[in-house]
């Protein structure tokens, strides 16, 4: 039995890096990527991605967890001033923040279908 869950999370996962939908693994989460605009329906079989907003729950942790590994990243940073670190890290972090933002969407997702897995 958990190796079924394990190959289904595995296939989950994928579909999630692919931004696709968690059932059928055709249709996109986005129409468009850059600009951030979701379908709220899969284009190909109707699965509602998210039906009561958990979604938003995850974004907020998976970027406290990026804040988390940007704070260690400075730790760890020996500039010269703290201006000169905040140029790097500031805009390191604002890239990674917004780059992953669709991932970290498409894996949201993705954990709440292995939550609820409607038919
Ligand atoms: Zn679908």
């Amino acid at each position: 039995m958990s190796r079924r869950l394990f190959g289904f999370s595995r296939q989950l996962l994928a579909r999630a890096l692919r931004l696709r939908c968690p059932r059928c693994g055709e249709g996109k989460i986005f129409r468009r990527v850059l600009t951030y605009s979701e379908h709220t329906h899969c284009p190909r079989c109707g699965l509602r991605y998210d039906p009561h907003g958990e979604s938003l729950a995850f974004m907020y942790v998976s970027t406290a967890f990026l804040t988390g590994v940007m704070v260690i990243v400075m730790l760890f940073m020996h500039p010269e001033s703290i201006a000169s670190g905040r140029m790097v890290v500031i805009p390191i972090a604002l890239a990674l923040y917004v780059s992953t933002l669709p991932v970290r969407k498409a894996l949201a997702i993705a954990l709440n279908y292995l939550n609820h897995p409607l038919p």
